[in-house]
């Protein structure tokens, strides 16, 4: 029996003397290891008896750390209870001892509560600490973990979380440097459970832009075997409390679409078209500088673009060729009336063509099948129509009163295309009719008979 518990206890009632002192045989050796052990704050699991003097009563005071936490029936339903989760932070850790005073007192005055209420305040409340390790970021304690080699280990895994972001990003890289921009160390010393993370949660900790809030209000359980993760502050995102710059050459592969060229061909008919050569994208490479923090990129710069492969443009013909109605080559009188001019030299001067000459409105038909190539004013030939034949010969109507066709028509041979008039260069009524031949004008009359 503790002597100053003996003083203590006078006047006590022999169940209460009885209690107390299996408290103490069950607590002694404890209370001793607490009190010895530096670094952490010593706790202290005491039983006092405020005053012998006091009117007895059958109520004791939990206080934590001069704080007044409660009052049972029964104090060895506490302490054992404390005692319940000491042993079960002792399996966790073997180091594990309790950071705060905890002292049972006799009381009065205070409403006595439930012994099962006033355990679950006071596994909210207490806590135990053990020999762990903190990671420190200049003089600032960042975070807790168990030993000094978890620490050690996060340390080192935090160049290799920023190798794992990389290979998410990039396909084909190569790290140029990784380099931690803050001097981080590994500080052994007391930290309470409460505050410890395991690696994994470190890790994430020290490299999250987000802040986790600086302690998370948990009700303690008896099961510490896995440590609270920190809860994330969502409203917070300021910087990372580490900063890992890695600069990476990255490579890409970029398509180089290829061209396509239209090229003319009168041997294909307007609209048609051809492919003659087959387009194929080329390749690009590209080397780039990226520069990242934490996994997020900061600036990139363009190194190298090698072209791998050249594109090859796709060459499509295109059709210029006017379909025509090809003639027959022979020619039918193109209006009826009587020849005023032949073909030859008349005062001087070529007459390319014959005139026919007729009332003014007479019927003017196509000489043979063709394309209208020209229907309208042009100069001295005033009303005109040029039809081309598809075969090499080209006609010409000139001087009409009246144009029934217009460019691009498809005309038979025989077909009503003008009425003959005086319009242009013209001295009275009558058709002007011009026969060409791959672009040299022929006498008309050797096709008409
Ligand atoms: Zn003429």
């Amino acid at each position: 029996m503790n002597p100053l518990w003996t003083q203590q206890l006078a006047g006590l009632t022999e169940k209460g003397k009885q209690l107390l002192d299996d408290w103490w045989l069950q607590n002694k050796d404890k209370c001793k290891t607490l009190l010895a052990k530096t670094g952490v704050v010593p706790g202290m699991l005491s039983v006092l008896c405020l005053s012998a003097a006091l009117q007895l009563t059958n109520q004791w005071q939990v206080v934590v750390d001069g704080k007044v936490l409660g009052a049972v029936k029964d104090p060895a339903v506490i302490t054992s209870f404390v005692e319940e989760l000491n042993t079960a932070n002792k399996a966790d850790y073997e180091s594990a001892s309790l950071l705060n005073e905890v002292k049972i007192a006799r009381s009065h005055g205070i409403a006595v509560m439930p012994a099962e209420e006033l355990k679950l305040v006071l596994a909210d409340t207490l806590e135990w600490g053990i020999d762990g390790a903190v990671i420190t970021i200049g003089d600032q304690e960042v975070v807790a973990l168990a030993d000094v080699s978890s620490a050690q280990s996060v340390i080192e895994s935090l160049k290799d979380k920023v190798k794992e972001q990389l290979t998410r990003l990039y396909k084909n890289f190569n790290i140029v440097s990784i380099d931690i921009k803050e001097e981080l160390a590994v500080v052994e010393k007391p930290v309470a459970i409460s505050e410890l993370v395991d690696e994994q949660t470190a890790t994430a900790m020290l490299l999250s832009t987000r802040r986790p809030q600086q302690r998370a209000i948990v009700s303690r359980s008896y099961n510490r075997s896995v440590p609270e993760a920190p809860t994330v502050a969502a409203e917070s995102a300021e910087q990372a409390l580490v900063n890992i710059e890695a600069k990476v050459e990255v490579t890409e592969t970029k398509t180089v679409p290829y061209k396509t060229e239209y090229v003319n061909d009168s041997s294909l008919y307007k609209g048609e078209k051809k492919t003659v050569t087959k387009g194929q994208n080329g390749t690009d490479e590209i080397v780039t500088l990226v520069t990242l923090v934490n996994g997020e990129v900061v600036d990139s710069q363009v190194k190298s673009i090698t072209r791998t492969k050249e594109p090859v443009n796709q060459v499509i013909k295109q059709g210029t060729k006017i379909p025509v109605v090809s003639g027959s080559g022979r020619f039918v009188w193109p209006t009826q009336g009587t020849i005023s001019s032949r073909y030859g030299y008349r005062w001087g001067k070529m007459h390319q063509a014959i005139d026919i000459a007729a009332a003014a409105g007479t019927a003017i038909v196509a000489a043979d099948s063709g394309v209208v190539t020209y229907a309208g004013w042009r100069g001295d030939y005033g009303l005109m129509v040029e039809i081309d034949h598809g075969n090499g010969y080209v006609t010409r109507y000139g001087h009409c009163s009246q144009v029934l066709v217009s460019k691009g028509a498809k005309v038979t041979r025989g077909q009503l295309i003008a009425k003959v008039g005086r319009t242009g260069n013209a001295t009275g009524n009558h058709l002007h009719f011009e026969v060409i031949y791959q672009g040299a004008h022929k006498d008309p009359l050797s096709f008409l008979r």
